[in-house]
Formats: structure tokens, C-alpha cells, sequence
């Protein structure tokens, strides 16, 4: 590797500021690539790390110009620092794209500082260069990754609702002519055509459900609000309020941790609170009043809470799978319900970026958990609004 000083070069008037040995010495092993330009933009000298980042020797460097290196009409020339700065300003700082000498060019970040010689001597720059490449490399994947990723979310929920609705009217067909079948022509059906029809009935009525449900997973991206700091005590507040009345016969009971003002939704997490109060008390055991807690937790940078409950418990070998639509680990005539609450409380914690999980033994209650961060709230909340 090169020196990075310039032995050759011939203007006497050029010192370094200290212009001592050591300061020679610092900008030539100096980790960050660096270069003093003339007044006219040419290099007077670069040191090891200029060098290296552009794969070029000093000899190579020294008297060329640095907009030279530029590949194509690069920001810098747009910005008006062509190779010097524009008159009037005295430092500044650009991306460029670099040529370097064996490799593809390099996007990096240009500083540039006009530095006046005392008694007369003429200006020169300091150049500093950074490379980029991998950062606005990473950087643009990362925005067409999320791009693709909405893309394909926003069509599958068109797909879910368009899918939806269509399924709809057919059913509700279905429906209609089973009943009148039942009003018109029931005295003529012996018990069993009564029977059958009213199990077509039900099926349309239990689909009609499901079609209901799977619009409400497919409408938590479409129809979310902003993401806002919220108090949580009014809303879990409501939501137990709810539960007690739906299952006032059961006597529940929440106990609760003092809750926290954090960045959210407000309606989905009213809705995350909602279902898993719902599922605390519905799966209860026949032997005990339905009691759920829940704890609240401060983490690093994240909040996390804990309901927990002393019903039926559930093995973790399912902890996954009842996170997904659809499924149950019950049969619908033990416990009601169409196996869709945790699958939406997952797609609204994780657009919250979130995590949701259970743990669980049977008989032994659940604690079903979730975190909401609450760092980087400023970039959340511009994507989900
Ligand atoms: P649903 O309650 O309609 O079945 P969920 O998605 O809310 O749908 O729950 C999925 C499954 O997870 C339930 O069918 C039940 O088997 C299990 N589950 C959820 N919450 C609890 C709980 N608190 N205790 C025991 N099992 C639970």
C-alpha cells in the first residue's frame, strides 16, 4: 500500500495545520479516507485509506481532479460542488458514486471543508470520504422487500374480501330457500326432511360465520387508525366491562396491574384485550369461578403484558397452531366459537410489532403474553398510517 503522502508534490506554501510530524504522521495512518485538494480541486495529497477505498496509489492520484473520480452526473455536480465548493460556502457534504479502479463504483458520502491559510497562504480543502455502497444496498432491498411485502398483503386481503362477499350471496340463498322449504312446504316433510333441511340451515348459518371472521383477520391491516400514545385503563377497562356482561353467570374476576400510556391503536388493542378476557373466562374449569390477572411488565425497550387465567390450560405442543385462523382445540359443541380470536390478536400485535405467545400446561390456567415496543415509534407510525 502507498504512503499516501505525495514526496513529489511542489508547492511550498502547502503545511499541514501543526505541520509537525505527528499530525503528517495521523492523517496518513488516519482510518478514514482523507485528502487535501488545491485551491483549483486538484489532489495534493491522500492518505492510506483514501487510496484503499478507491484502489488507486497516491502516484495515481496526486494532481488529478476529485470530481475526475465521479461516475456519471453524480448529486455532487447537481449540488453545485463540482469539484470545489460553490462561492460563499465553505464546507458541505454530498453522495457521489466513485469510480474505484477494479471494482464497481462506490456510493459515498463526499465532506468537504474550505480551509484559509493564515498570512496570505492559499486556500485548500479537506476532503473526507465514506463508503455507503453496502448501506444504501441493504437500504433499497429493504424498501422493495417491504414493498413486495405490502403489495402481497394488500392483495390478499382484496382476495379475502372480494372472496368474502361472493361467498355471501350464494349462501344467503342457500338459507332463504331452506327456510321457505321449512314455512312452505313443511307439513308435507315427514321428521327426518324436516331434520336434514334444518342441518342445511345451520351449516349456511355456521358458514356465514366463518365468512364474518375471516373478514375480520383480513380487515386488521385494511382497516387499522393511526398509531397513537394511549392510555390503556379505559380500554381494558371496557373490554372487561364487556366479558362480565357476557358472562355474567360465571362471576369472573380481573385483577389488574396498574396500566401504562403507550403508542397503539386504541381499537385493535381494545380487541386484543377483548379476546384474550374472552378465551381467560370461556375456557374455565367446571370446578373454579373464572379468575384472570393481568401484569404488566416494563422490558428494555418494550411493554409487556400478561394475562393469565385459571382455566382449563392447554398443551404447549399447541402453542403454535392456535395462533393460526381457523384452528381449535375444541369440538364447537364443548366450547363455542369459530377459532379466529388469536389469529387477529397476532396480526394486531405483530402490526404493532409486537410478539404474542402462551404458555400453558393442562389444567393448570394459561398465561398468554404480548409485547408492544416502544422504541422507533416515529417510523411505525408513518408506515401504519
Ligand atoms: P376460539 O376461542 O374461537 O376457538 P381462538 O383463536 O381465540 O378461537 O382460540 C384458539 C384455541 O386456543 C381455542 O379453541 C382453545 O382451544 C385455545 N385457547 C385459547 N385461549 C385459551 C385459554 N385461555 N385457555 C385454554 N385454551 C385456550
Amino acid at each position: 500500500m502507498e504512503s499516501g503522502t505525495n514526496p513529489r508534490r511542489p508547492d511550498p506554501r502547502f503545511t499541514l495545520p501543526g505541520s509537525g510530524e505527528p499530525f503528517r504522521t495521523a492523517f496518513a495512518v488516519a482510518p478514514i479516507a482523507l485528502a487535501i485538494l488545491a485551491a483549483d480541486g486538484r489532489i495534493d495529497m491522500a492518505n492510506a485509506a483514501f487510496c484503499e477505498l478507491l484502489g488507486r496509489s497516491s502516484d495515481d492520484l496526486n494532481g488529478i481532479r476529485l470530481s475526475d473520480l465521479y461516475v456519471g452526473e453524480g448529486d455532487a455536480r447537481s449540488a453545485g460542488v463540482d469539484y470545489v465548493l460553490p462561492p460563499g460556502q465553505e464546507r458541505c457534504s454530498v453522495e457521489v458514486w466513485f469510480n474505484h479502479d477494479q471494482q464497481q463504483p462506490l456510493r459515498c458520502v463526499l465532506s468537504l471543508a474550505l480551509v484559509r491559510g493564515k498570512g496570505g497562504e492559499a486556500p485548500y480543502y479537506v476532503a473526507q470520504v465514506r463508503d455507503i455502497t453496502t448501506e444504501r444496498i441493504a437500504e433499497r432491498r429493504l424498501a422493495q422487500y417491504a414493498g413486495e411485502l405490502e403489495r402481497s398483503n394488500q392483495e390478499l386481503e382484496q382476495l379475502a374480501t372480494v372472496v368474502s362477499h361472493d361467498l355471501q350471496a350464494p349462501l344467503r340463498t342457500l338459507r332463504g330457500y331452506a327456510q321457505l322449504l321449512i314455512d312452505e312446504y313443511g307439513r308435507l316433510l315427514d321428521e327426518q326432511g324436516i331434520r336434514w333441511t334444518s342441518y342445511v340451515m345451520n351449516g349456511a348459518d355456521r358458514m356465514q360465520v366463518l365468512i364474518g371472521d375471516l373478514l375480520k383477520v383480513a380487515r386488521v391491516q385494511a382497516h387499522s387508525s393511526p398509531v397513537i400514545e394511549t392510555d390503556l385503563t379505559p380500554i381494558v377497562t371496557r373490554a372487561w366491562e364487556r366479558i362480565g356482561l357476557m358472562y355474567a353467570a360465571a362471576s369472573p374476576e380481573l385483577a389488574s396491574e396498574p396500566l401504562p400510556v403507550v403508542a397503539v391503536d386504541e381499537i385493535q388493542i381494545e380487541q386484543v384485550f377483548q379476546n384474550l378476557f374472552d378465551n381467560a373466562v370461556k375456557y374455565r374449569r367446571q370446578d373454579a369461578p373464572p379468575r384472570v390477572r393481568l401484569n404488566v411488565s416494563r422490558l428494555r425497550d418494550e411493554w409487556q403484558f400478561a394475562v393469565s387465567d385459571n382455566g382449563i390450560g392447554l398443551e404447549m405442543v399447541h402453542s403454535r397452531r392456535i395462533f393460526e385462523v381457523f384452528q381449535r382445540l375444541h369440538a364447537d359443541h364443548e366450547y363455542d366459537g369459530t377459532g379466529i380470536g388469536l389469529a387477529v390478536c397476532k396480526k394486531i400485535i405483530e402490526r404493532h410489532r409486537g410478539r404474542i405467545w402462551v404458555e400453558s400446561s393442562p389444567g393448570s390456567g394459561s398465561t398468554f403474553y404480548f409485547t408492544i415496543p416502544d422504541a422507533d415509534w416515529g417510523h411505525f407510525t408513518r408506515d401504519a398510517s
